[in-house]
């Protein structure tokens, strides 16, 4: 546990959500959006910690830009960027809705306000379940559904998703959250129209290390020491290779690392009944103060 680490990462990470969160992305590239943002990450001298995900309308989340993706924001999208900041694997995972459309400002509000609820009763020992029961009752307050099978997650060095959730319904069971230990909490927010459910889509473009485990392909295995060396098990892009493979053979090589199960490929996650879907995300530490929150906007 690496106090420290966590909250240096989590004040960049908060940091950029807020340039995020106010600028005008109106008619740029979603390609555009992903290096801008993953730049001002490095800018303040931290790593990206997975892909940065632009994820518009019904697709709730995991889309992030293809090399030369020309996709575009329009003053009627509904967009989630989620960004991750770390440093020597120590992960501040947190996100934000953006439109510029009145019609979405309910839903964007209901992701905050389930976010600020469930933040302001975490401390050590507090039952995962009934931050859950928080969030899905904010939520279906406001008019809207939340996501149920979208989680919040604890976190480890170089591990986005350790093992524990953090529900946004009510649920049986679940585990208490432990003191000095961290987590991210992220409500996802639909209409009433919607299934309250995601599915996984066709696209795929967001991929992570399975195994060290050598392919026999001298360059498919370049590439997998290659992935090792800069991203751990960490999530990373197409884009991210296409600076040292060219495109057409990064994706044969990653196709191959695929085949092999070395890379393990994630779908985009879209609402089941296409329905627009906003998100808000705070990493955050329990502690015997009570909370770090630790994406925090200073
Ligand atoms: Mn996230
Ligand atoms: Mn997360």
């Amino acid at each position: 546990m690496q106090t420290e680490e966590y909250i240096k990462a989590g004040k960049i990470a908060a940091e950029v959500r807020e340039m995020v969160r106010v600028k005008d992305w109106i008619g740029k590239s979603v390609y555009d959006i992903c290096e801008e943002v993953e730049g001002e990450i490095k800018k303040r001298g931290a790593k990206c910690a997975f892909p940065v995900n632009a994820s518009i309308n019904e697709i709730a989340a995991h889309y992030t830009a293809e090399p030369n993706d020309s996709i575009t924001i329009k003053d009627t999208d509904l967009v989630k960027i989620d960004l991750g900041a770390q440093i020597n694997g120590y992960i501040a995972d947190t996100a934000v809705t953006v439109c510029y459309d009145a019609q979405f400002d309910g839903l964007v509000q209901a992701a905050e306000e389930a976010l600020a609820n469930a933040m302001s009763m975490i401390k050590t020992g507090v039952k995962a379940s009934d931050i859950g029961r928080t969030i899905e009752t904010t939520i279906k307050k406001m008019g809207f559904k939340p996501i149920a099978n979208l989680s919040g997650h604890s976190l480890d060095q170089y591990t986005i998703h350790a093992g524990k959730s953090i529900p946004n319904i009510w649920s049986i069971g679940g585990f208490s959250l432990s003191e000095n230990s961290a987590y991210a909490c992220e409500p996802f927010v639909t209409t009433e129209k919607g299934g309250g459910f995601v599915r996984n889509g066709k696209i795929k473009n967001i991929f992570a290390l399975n195994s060290r485990k050598k392919t026999k392909n001298d360059e498919a295995d370049r590439l997998l020491d290659f992935v090792w060396e800069n991203f751990n098990m960490l999530p990373f892009a197409l884009r991210w290779i296409t600076k040292e493979w060219e495109e057409k053979k990064a994706r044969e090589l990653l196709d191959i690392l695929i085949k092999k199960k070395a890379v393990q490929a994630y779908p985009v996650l879209m609402e089941i009944n296409e329905q627009p879907v906003a998100q808000a995300e705070h990493t955050f530490i329990p502690n015997e103060e009570g909370v770090t929150v630790t994406t925090r906007a200073q």
